[in-house]
């Protein structure tokens, strides 16, 4: 959703609500200029399939997505608003290029990539419950990059 001031890609949502069963309004703020403005947004139909690991095919779904989301950031004190935001940004990257198809492994990818930095706890459990590891070893090996990470911050 680009600014309508200053066309700046980059927008933060301050707030959502529900419109009518398919739709939801969100108060937005540009990250360049600070314009607070708001949208209308409408579901519809996905048009994008999912390839699972097993090889069955199924719909897109975004509340799943959020459902994993939320049930990987259980334990953390984030509040709802914060965890949509989060699979808006999952989804716009996902679906930025237009595919037909996903991969439910590169969907696991981009929710890991993106909850790297914003909850780490939240992504080793999600690494935990989401991705089949060759080995454990692999597991461990994640789980200490993650650790590094949390170093390198300090
Ligand atoms: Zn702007």
């Amino acid at each position: 959703m680009l600014c309508p001031k200053c066309q700046h890609e980059d927008t933060r949502v301050l707030d959502t609500r529900a419109a009518d069963v398919h739709s939801v309004r969100r108060r937005r703020q540009c990250a360049a200029c600070g314009l607070r403005f708001s949208t209308l947004e409408r579901s519809v139909r996905e048009e994008v399939t999912v390839e699972k690991r097993d090889g069955r095919v199924e719909e897109f779904d975004r509340q799943k997505i959020v459902a994993s989301l939320q049930c990987a950031l259980k334990k953390g004190n984030r509040r709802r608003e914060e965890v949509e935001a989060l699979a808006e940004e999952i989804f716009a990257h996902l679906l930025a290029p237009k595919p037909r198809q996903l991969t439910s492994q590169r969907i696991g990818e981009e929710v890991l990539r993106r909850l790297k930095t914003f909850d780490e706890l939240a992504y080793a459990r999600y690494l935990s419950v989401h991705q089949t590891f060759a080995s454990l070893e692999e597991f461990q090996r994640r789980i200490q990059e993650t650790e590094q990470c949390h170093g390198d911050n300090l």
